[in-house]
């Protein structure tokens, strides 16, 4: 029996952390935003998920958040030249979208697993959505 999560938040640290947010003992990427067809430990289908587009969502909102204020404290400050300042900014942007985006479709795969959203949905006669 898998060490099945407690919570959603469980679950979707799991998904960041990338590993399978249903049992947490392999890995849920078999490449860095394809994830593996079944899990290996528990047999759970990722195949199911549909997490299309609102990772990098979340990974945009995040960035911007975060490059808001460093921008206008990189702007305040007159004695970096422009060049240098937008050099940094993209830099430190793409570093950071590139970072957050694995883990962000992790959570968004875990979340929608655990409200049974995308193809994770109960069926009739399945105990569990995706599991053999
Ligand atoms: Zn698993």
């Amino acid at each position: 029996m898998p060490d099945l999560p407690h919570t959603l938040w469980a679950a979707m640290r799991r998904g960041i952390k990338g590993r399978c947010p249903r049992c947490g003992g392999a890995p849920l990427f078999a490449k860095f935003l394809k994830p593996v067809p079944r899990c290996a430990l528990c047999g759970q289908d990722w195949s199911l998920h549909a997490a299309d587009d609102f990772p990098p969502y979340v990974a945009i909102i995040v960035t911007g958040h975060v490059m808001a204020p460093a921008l206008i404290v990189l702007g305040a400050a007159t004695v970096i030249p422009l060049w240098a300042t937008m050099t940094l900014a993209v830099t430190m942007a793409v570093a950071m979208l590139l970072t957050l985006l694995q883990p962000a479709k992790g959570a968004i795969i875990a979340l929608q697993w655990w409200m049974g959203m995308a193809g994770f949905a109960q069926r009739p006669g399945k105990i569990e959505a995706g599991v053999k």
